[in-house]
């Protein structure tokens, strides 16, 4: 079968392309072309988009309205699942293609959930604290009705945290128990588990806000040991330093003897180091000035022999691993031929290009797809979901096993199915998911 590819068009078009050469593939292997033509028809097309304007009243009095989505993907193997972002860069084709991915990305763990997403275009940097939270309830109240533990989970994303979490659960445990009058028979356990990513205190799980990071760890861990590669110390470079970077950096630190932290960023700039850096030290300096860089112009530098480079270097320089955990798109046709990293680990969502892939591909660069390297964050989120509505609890420890079981079983595959047909671990995790959600809709 050939689905037929177009060349370059917008993020969601590209990400359809990549899921064209899947099932091309998978139609090889399987031979049901019918079959698979007709899941890509499905998985070509999301469920439901919802649009939502979100007035909100400014400290100072005046009244904004900001554009609001949720996207419902597909949920043929459970409640719909995704975060929720707040970025100035959301716009319907953005959170379109990151709740196709949370529907691969459930589908390859095995997890018995669809995929969503939602966001806010916004800066919230630009608003105070109390107007996050009016926006934040604001928009539980525009997609209420969509929403629910059976139905579909919100949780945390870019710029969105725990806080925002508890807010939001507290709006929509309030509004059902005003439509119930009291009536309501969902015990408030369950009505928690419409959100995860709370805080511990509020219902959410242990190590739920670590979990992306130590996702990407466990995944490093055993592909460097498949690879091997683990006979000495490797060089990471990590872009971008909200959770998912500063938690991987955390857990790579704890491994010295295998890796060194040679460069870190975050939006306002990047740092580098051949010496190389403990993220805490790094953190500090972030937590009290707003950015990495801060650390360079600090005292303790003298005997790290820092250097400030650009976002843009930082990608590019000769590294054993380079680490996207920020936003989309930042590896792409511009400068993919100048990646020097022999493992890219995708922490972000969807961080190469289609047409990066194949130039990275072609160079023998290894990608570990998002779907796979960050896909910690969902399975934690799932433990969550297990927890409040069973009422039993988890210890750190125990959840970060589980992690580990949810996240070898899928590498493992990957690896297995990469080896055998000779294609990329993207090509191989894509084949994966899909063949999972065709199995499901062919039970119908
Ligand atoms: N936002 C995270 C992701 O992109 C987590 C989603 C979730 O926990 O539902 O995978």
């Amino acid at each position: 079968m050939c689905i037929k590819i177009k060349k370059i068009m917008n993020i969601y078009e590209n990400t359809l392309n990549r899921i064209k050469k899947a099932c091309n593939t998978l139609a090889e292997i399987e031979g049901d072309e019918t079959k698979v033509k007709e899941l890509f028809k499905i998985i070509s097309h999301p469920q439901r988009i919802i649009k939502v304007s979100i007035p909100l009243k400014k400290d100072d009095q005046t009244l904004e309205i900001f554009e609001g989505y949720r996207v419902q993907y597909n949920n043929i193997l459970g409640p719909y699942k995704g975060g929720i972002r707040y970025y100035t860069e959301v716009d319907e084709d953005e959170i379109k293609t990151l709740a196709l991915i949370m529907t691969l990305k459930c589908s390859l763990v095995g997890l018995p959930l669809g995929g969503a997403k939602g966001g806010i275009k916004i800066d919230p940097e630009n608003l105070s604290e109390s107007e996050l939270e009016r926006i934040s309830r604001e928009y539980v109240r525009k997609i209420y009705d969509f929403i629910g533990p059976d139905k579909d989970i919100p949780a945390p994303d870019i710029n969105t945290n725990s806080k925002i979490m508890d807010w939001m659960v507290d709006e929509y445990i309030k509004i059902s128990k005003n439509i119930s009058k009291g009536q309501n028979n969902q015990g408030i356990n369950n009505l928690l588990a419409t959100f995860t990513g709370k805080s511990v205190e509020n219902g959410g799980i242990e190590g739920r806000e670590e979990a992306t990071g130590k996702g990407g760890e466990i995944i490093l861990n055993k592909l460097i040991e498949k690879m091997k590669l683990n006979n000495g110390q490797l060089k990471v470079a990590i872009q971008g330093f909200g959770n998912a970077g500063q938690n991987i950096a955390k857990f790579l630190y704890q491994h010295k003897d295998r890796y060194k932290i040679v460069a870190l960023s975050d939006s306002k700039g990047a740092i580098y180091s051949e010496k190389g850096f403990n993220p805490d030290t790094v953190m500090k300096y972030k937590k009290e000035k707003g950015t990495v860089t801060a650390f360079y112009y600090s005292e303790e530098t003298s005997n790290t022999s820092c250097k400030k480079i650009t976002n843009e270097e930082l990608l590019e320089l000769e590294v054993d691993v380079l680490i996207p955990s920020a936003v989309e798109n930042v590896i792409n046709k511009e400068n993919s031929h100048k990646i020097k990293a022999k493992i890219i680990l995708e922490l972000a969502n969807n961080p190469v290009s289609e047409e990066a892939d194949e130039i990275l591909n072609q160079r023998g660069i290894i990608v570990v797809p998002d779907i796979l390297a960050n896909a910690g964050g969902v399975t934690a989120s799932y433990l969550e979901m297990l927890q409040n509505k069973s009422d039993r609890k988890w210890k750190k420890e125990e959840v970060f096993q589980k992690l580990e079981e949810y996240l070898i079983k899928a590498l493992d595959e990957v690896w297995e199915i990469s080896q055998k047909y000779k294609i990329s671990l993207r090509e191989s995790a894509l084949l994966i998911a899909l063949k999972r959600l065709m199995q499901k809709y062919s039970q119908f």
